[in-house]
């Protein structure tokens, strides 16, 4: 059974980062009148509260989306603006948070709604049994009917029902755990499979960065496919540095954390390398650690 929760997680660094991208790349689909799909395959529990137990206890989101939200408020009067990605990022989890409550979080399924017109569509996957039942009692309170879907599916399934959407504009998100080392498998398989079935829709697919030879591979083997379909591709990633976190007494080894993360888009928007490049080293600057912080973003095609 899997152990991991998003909720201990929600609005740490590695969701800012993916986030970031993922309101971006949505608001980039909406520019065009025809409607767009979105397939989140490993989608969560919906939303969180910052506030409750989970996150409160790992204190993630302390040292990401908390350590960036100030900035938004009056006391930043003489800080410079925002580059508008990061500003577009933090004024939905404001919007989140005034809807659904002070330390509200949204996941990638609640970014999504709020971003989705009368005629796109979201379909999101989630097996965890206790998180599968919250995103779907999460997303039928937001009563959008058909036009969002929550499904107990194994999300590196669906692909071949789901994709392409009927209206051939989408944008396949995947979000894995990594929990289990299969995954390091199936997400290429899954990003080889989507553009075989539709080489012009976005595929956006989140990872650690973590000592690991089969993490450290994965985002070659994106590159390869998406070269290999000779589709543009971006790479960004984030990494915030730190220590360790020590080993207490009575714990049989010390506690891991994500240091880093990368997100690997294929066909991104064109106007998406600027906005990370412009909004990265502010958030570097804000959540980095130490001297191992830093960000990249690269591009082909
Ligand atoms: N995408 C979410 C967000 O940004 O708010 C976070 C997702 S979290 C990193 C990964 C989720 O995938 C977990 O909730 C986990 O239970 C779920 N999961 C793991 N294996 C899965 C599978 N085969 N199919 C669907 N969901 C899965």
């Amino acid at each position: 059974m899997f152990s991991y929760r998003h909720a201990f997680h929600a609005g740490n660094h590695a969701d800012v980062l993916k986030h970031m991208a993922l309101v971006a790349v949505l608001r980039h689909l909406a520019l065009k009148d025809t409607a767009f799909s979105v397939l989140d395959t490993h989608a969560g529990a919906g939303l969180y509260r910052l506030d409750g137990q989970a996150a409160r206890t790992s204190g993630e989101a302390g040292d990401g989306v908390l350590a960036l939200l100030p900035a938004q408020s009056g006391e930043a009067d003489e800080s410079p603006p925002l580059p508008a990605a990061l500003a577009d990022y933090l004024g939905v989890v404001q919007d989140c948070a005034s809807r659904h409550g002070p330390r509200a979080y949204p996941g990638s399924p609640f970014i999504t709604a709020a971003l989705l017109r009368p005629d796109d569509r979201l379909k999101a996957c989630e097996v965890h049994p206790t998180d599968a039942k919250l995103l779907a009692q999460n997303l039928e309170s937001l009563g959008r009917g058909r036009q969002i879907t929550a499904l107990r599916e194994d999300g590196f399934g669906v692909v071949r029902k789901f994709w392409p959407p009927p209206s051939r504009r989408g944008l396949l998100l995947c979000d894995p755990s990594y929990e289990i080392k299969s995954d390091y498998e199936r997400v290429p398989q899954l990003l080889e499979e989507a553009l075989k079935r539709f080489a012009t829709g976005v595929a956006a697919i989140w990872h650690p960065i973590i000592p690991r030879p089969e993490a450290h591979q994965l985002p070659k083997r994106l590159k390869a496919l998406a070269q290999q379909a000779g589709k543009p591709w971006l790479y960004a990633t984030l990494a915030v540095g730190g220590e360790a976190p020590k080993r207490l007494p009575g714990q049989a080894k010390a506690p891991t954390r994500l240091r880093a993360s990368g997100v690997f888009i294929v066909n991104p928007p064109h106007t998406l390398a600027g906005q990370l490049r412009a909004a990265l080293p502010v958030v570097t600057q804000r959540l980095g650690k130490d001297r191992h912080a830093g960000f990249q973003v690269l591009t082909q095609g």
